[in-house]
């Protein structure tokens, strides 16, 4: 039985790998500090021989007894105003864990894959994204500690792939949803959801022109499984390249939902919000074979399921 050990695995992404790793057989190692994950995620799995759960910061060293095949590390804050409440843990989690994890590959001659992010293009001048553009970053922003963090990670993870020849694959991760987001996590979607569920203003940041392009999360696990077992150690963006303005976006989803009270208001664009953003996914097609299956209509109404159980609805709404 194959060995994995999965960094962030009780957050959005982490826990959904798990379930992907478990049901192919593998033996997963869940580790997390769950300054931003929830056990929750996780807890269906706790009962399986085939998982165990580590309490862990990955900032700290990183011991793991036995054999180890592969390492995903997918610790970090990932929303915006999750790193702008922790700047630091955020650089930490990408600079120091990501190192810590790649000497524990090396060690464990254990093939690592690390969750980049569109981020690393930053504000891009380029559009779409593809690899091979450099990307337009603003490292004192507000959102430098994340997109630095993550261009950080993939230096050191290169580094350590030439250097040392630990076997790495990089995923650049586009705007990713589904079941499990945290409903207050700040991002758009479950914002929108829940502010359309509760029959709330939905908080459109600018005029809502700025794009951005949903990846169904299922698609997403799909990608990261099919780059972990291929034979390619360059960057690979894997996202849905179907662009929305986060205006239309809005509208989608008070159409959805249907609550007559729900409408849209208008507030402060943050610093540095990108203006637009979309992967080429061309890359991803030549190595992987890999396209987005889901719809944006169909991955919302799944979406849209599961925060109909979570968002509680104020008695007098
Ligand atoms: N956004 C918005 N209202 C919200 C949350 C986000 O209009 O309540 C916008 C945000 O300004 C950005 C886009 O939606 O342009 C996506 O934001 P998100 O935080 O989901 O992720 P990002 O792609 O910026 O990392």
């Amino acid at each position: 039985m194959k060995k994995i050990l999965i960094t962030g695995a009780a957050g959005f992404l982490g826990s959904h790998l798990c379930d992907r790793f478990i049901n192919e057989g593998y033996h997963v190692i869940g580790m997390d500090n769950l300054l931003t994950g929830d056990k929750k995620n996780i807890e269906h799995l706790f009962a399986l021989k085939e998982f165990e759960f580590y309490y862990h910061d990955v900032s700290k060293f990183v011991h793991v007894p036995g054999d180890l095949d592969y390492i995903l590390h997918f610790a970090s804050p990932a929303s915006p105003i999750d790193y702008l409440k922790m700047p630091i843990q955020t650089m930490k989690v990408g600079s120091l864990g990501t190192h810590n994890l790649l000497g524990l590959a090396k060690e464990k001659k254990a093939r690592m894959l690390i969750a980049s992010t569109s981020e690393v293009y930053g504000d891009p001048l380029v559009h779409p994204q593809t690899e091979s553009y450099w990307g337009n970053v603003n490292p004192i922003g507000p959102r430098g500690v994340y997109d630095e963090a993550k261009r950080f990670q993939e230096a050191i993870t290169m580094a350590y792939n030439t250097y040392h020849g630990v076997e790495t694959r990089i995923i650049r991760i586009f705007n990713t949803y589904g079941p499990r987001m945290r409903v207050n996590d700040g991002r758009v979607l479950p914002a929108f959801f829940s502010q359309a569920i509760r029959g709330e203003g939905l908080t459109v940041f600018g005029d809502g022109s700025q794009t951005r392009s949903f990846c169904y999360v299922d698609d997403l696990v799909e990608g990261i499984y099919r780059l972990l077992h291929s034979d390619y150690d360059q960057p690979v963006n894997i996202g849905n390249p179907d662009e929305i303005t986060i205006m239309e976006f809005a509208k989608e989803v008070l159409a959805m939902v249907g609550n007559p009270k729900a409408h849209i208001i208008h507030k402060d664009l943050p610093t540095d919000d990108p203006k637009i953003r979309k992967p080429d996914i061309t890359l991803a097609k030549e190595v992987l074979g890999w396209t987005p299956k889901y719809n944006r209509h169909e991955g919302m109404l799944k979406t849209y399921e599961y925060f109909k159980t979570v968002v509680k609805v104020p008695e007098d709404a």
